[in-house]
């Protein structure tokens, strides 16, 4: 433990230098926080208001500063849409639902799992049959599964980001894959269009063609980038599947983040007043705290799976990996071939913009978060830990996707 606590220009200096590892509150377990002092103090706020100024007056750049810059902008950007009625009346029904799901972990009678007035009904009151049985036996085996998904230290806010994404996957946003014509027709991939204004509007400035083999007709599929434009279309893959989630996590009140990883993924993370962690949830699989799914379930290599919210950013890829050394080697060579950070630089890029980000909070805020930080860090040091939870929860293989694009990406848990 550290003598004491360290002067703020000590630490300015360290910043300044990127000598962050001699910062004792980035040590996992660290129990100082000396950041904390340096930001309340006139020079900390000085600095992260000019540092802010920075970072938003300065272009996206190439490489991997381009992928942090983008990474920063949007959790800022979508964070601040969640104040938008219209996110507020798509999700008005899921407390309810995050209610039945508490209710049914209670104990699960006879008739709550196959009576027509229970809570099961309540549960997927969406989905009424209209043709008898087959209808009938989904939606009870969907509830026995949403009832021993739970686990015991589940707790309200863990149930709504459940519910919240079952529903996403299920009801309200569909997966882009296969990509059909009008005529009913399969597509083959034939590269980039030109996006027009309205596709610009919604921020996509990508534009994918796919042929159909039949007709020779040409559908698009716009990539966008907006809440507004995701949330008219309700169509995408994991990245438009990820943000308009952590948006939605953010308009349910919940504290929220978005989670990049270089592996070609993305997904979200909430704080869990329950669990006191970030907790993972992919929408894409509707899976809550399944960290390794990527890792064991998906058979995935990753490198980096970083997360960025309006209170900053932390590289969280240990709690997404099983050999952690293994990882870093990888790092490593990512590094060397320049598609990665070395990892000094990636722990400062990661710390100046939490810093920017916490430079302007109240103080009482900021020891709040603070004090998240340390419970998350002692969650990431804690193996043994995090490996009950895995076990408690279950693996799977990747449930969103064609067979085709999985075995593409290596993907298919084989
Ligand atoms: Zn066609």
């Amino acid at each position: 433990m550290p003598a004491g606590p360290i002067e703020s220009g000590y630490v300015a200096h360290q910043l300044q230098a990127g000598v962050y590892d001699s910062i004792p509150s980035l040590q996992p377990g660290g129990d100082t926080t000396p950041l904390e002092g340096w930001m309340s103090s006139d020079a900390g706020r000085a600095w992260a208001r000019a540092a802010l100024r920075r970072g938003v007056s300065r272009a996206a750049s190439a490489g991997n500063e381009g992928v942090l810059a983008g990474l920063k902008k949007h959790s800022w950007e979508d964070a601040h849409l969640t104040q938008r009625a219209e996110i507020g009346r798509v999700l008005a029904h899921l407390p309810e639902r995050a209610e039945a799901l508490l209710r049914l972990r209670e104990g699960p009678s006879e008739s709550v799992l196959s009576g027509p007035d229970s809570e099961v009904e309540k549960a997927g009151e969406d989905k009424k049959d209209e043709n008898g049985d087959e209808e009938d036996k989904g939606e009870a085996d969907d509830t026995e599964e949403r009832f021993s998904g739970l686990p015991p230290d589940f707790g309200y806010d863990d149930a709504l980001v459940l519910a919240a994404a079952r529903w996403f996957k299920h009801e309200y946003f569909r997966w882009a894959d296969p990509i059909a014509c009008a005529c009913g027709g399969a597509t083959a991939y034939a590269g980039p269009g030109e996006p027009s204004a309205d596709d610009r509007a919604g921020g996509a400035a990508r534009v994918e063609l796919h042929r159909c083999a039949a007709c020779g007709a040409t559908t698009r599929f716009p990539r966008y980038n907006t809440v507004r434009a995701l949330m008219r279309a309700r169509v995408g893959r994991c990245g438009e599947f990820a943000q308009l989630f952590y948006v939605f996590l953010l308009a349910l009140g919940l504290e929220a983040r978005y989670v990049w990883n270089s592996e070609d993924h993305m997904w979200a993370e909430y704080w869990s007043p329950a669990l006191q962690h970030w907790v993972h949830v992919d929408a894409c699989e509707a899976e809550v705290n399944k960290p390794l799914l990527y890792d064991r379930g998906w058979g995935k290599m990753q490198a980096y799976c970083l997360a960025f919210g309006v209170a900053g950013a932390e590289d969280v890829t240990r709690a997404y990996v099983d050999d952690w050394g293994a990882c870093l080697r990888r790092r490593q060579d990512k590094w060397r071939q320049g598609t990665g950070w070395g990892e000094r630089r990636l722990a400062w890029l990661l710390l100046t913009h939490t810093v920017q980000c916490r430079g302007l909070l109240e103080d009482e805020e900021r020891l709040r978060l603070q004090s998240m930080d340390e419970a998350q860090a002692r969650w990431v040091a804690d193996a043994a830990g995090r490996e009950r939870e895995a076990a408690a929860g279950g693996l799977k293989g990747r449930e969103s996707g064609t067979e085709e694009w999985k075995e593409a990406r290596g993907e298919t848990g084989k």
